[in-house]
């Protein structure tokens, strides 16, 4: 997997990127009225509650859990802003409109088939029954439907709370509940199955008001032995630590960053043991590369970032990426965790 590069033009194509950004402006603009109404949190991760400032975007104030040193938006929109959010947003109306149909080709090459690679690998490794998987955040399907060209597991659940994107999930064929793990029946998701074998969420728990309601739920859906799979960004990772608030990573919808070793301690303390954290992400390099070229950000005084992001990228940006990954240094993560 590491040895393919990736680039974020073929996940993201540049033409359709102004439109995304005019609808995400329009999104965060109606998100901002509820402002006065945002609240206070603790920790996503370990529930404390001492912090330190991080940054502030878009009107959103950041910052770091001094316990486990996640990064997180506090005061945050409430739970039913978030649900509305993503509801009506125009900005994931454009994706499944536009960008997935665009870009898919691409993505399912880049990214989805490594992924089902990888939750494959997982699941041989830890020797975990290939019965049922429920994916949590399905999007446009490209998992599921991947995962399921591989006839590995039994049944596939695709769980997708956002209206345009369940009913593409659906069009694909694609079991689907138009709902949150948190809101869904569990008689309805085991349906003619006698238990979960494997839930598996990509790029979630990031944006919800409540980690901790989620993990929870997950545990109480998992029989032990069950596999939870999770992928988030990394704020201790190259591209979130360099950039700061000025990472793509960093918005408004991304409230939760965590770090490998915060989001295993949610894991464990909802009676998970974690079994594997790797940092597969393969565009740190590049995106923090974009934003010096761009002018956006300086790297003046800095000749180590200099050498290998710029003057010598056509040999060093590779390997400096391929390092960052190996060695859990990319913004962009996996947890693995087995349900005691
Ligand atoms: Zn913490």
């Amino acid at each position: 997997m590491m040895a393919e590069s990736l680039s974020e033009n073929e996940i993201r194509p540049q033409h359709l990127k102004k439109g995304q950004e005019e609808r995400y402006a329009r999104d965060v603009a109606r998100l901002m009225l509820n402002k006065p109404n945002f609240v206070e949190v603790n920790c996503p991760a370990c529930d404390r509650s001492e912090t330190e400032q991080a940054f502030q975007k878009l009107g959103l104030e950041f910052v770091k859990c001094l316990g486990c040193l996640t990064i997180y938006a506090s005061p945050r929109p409430t739970f039913e802003h978030m649900c509305d959010y993503y509801a009506n947003s125009e900005n994931y109306a454009y994706w499944n409109q536009y960008i997935f149909p665009a870009s898919e080709a691409m993505r399912t090459e880049k990214i989805f088939k490594p992924r089902v690679d990888l939750v494959i690998d997982l699941c041989r490794r830890f020797n975990i029954n290939p019965g049922l998987l429920v994916e949590i955040g399905a999007g446009f399907g490209t998992f599921c439907r991947e995962m399921a060209s591989r006839n590995y597991f039994q049944r596939l659940v695709a769980l997708e709370p956002t209206p345009d994107l369940a009913a593409t999930c659906r069009e694909e064929g694609i079991e689907t509940f138009e709902s949150t793990i948190e809101q869904v029946d569990s008689a309805d998701l085991l349906g003619s199955s006698n238990k979960i074998d494997v839930i598996a969420s990509f790029e979630v728990i990031e944006h919800l008001f409540a980690p901790t309601d989620f993990i929870a739920r997950c545990a109480q859906l998992l029989p032990s032995g069950g596999l939870l799979i999770l992928t988030c960004p990394n704020s201790a990772g190259f591209d979130i630590e360099t950039l700061g608030a000025l990472s793509s990573a960093v918005d408004t919808e991304h409230v939760n960053l965590f770090n490998p070793q915060s989001l295993s301690l949610l894991c464990e303390s909802h009676g998970f043991t974690v079994v594997e954290q790797q940092t597969p992400g393969r565009l740190d390099a590049e995106l923090v590369r974009d934003q010096v070229l761009s002018g956006t950000f300086s790297i003046e005084n800095q000749p180590f970032l200099e050498k290998v992001l710029i003057n010598e990228w056509e040999t060093l940006g590779k390997p400096f990426q391929d390092f960052l990954t190996a060695n859990k240094l990319s913004s962009n993560m996996l947890i693995a965790a087995i349900k005691n």
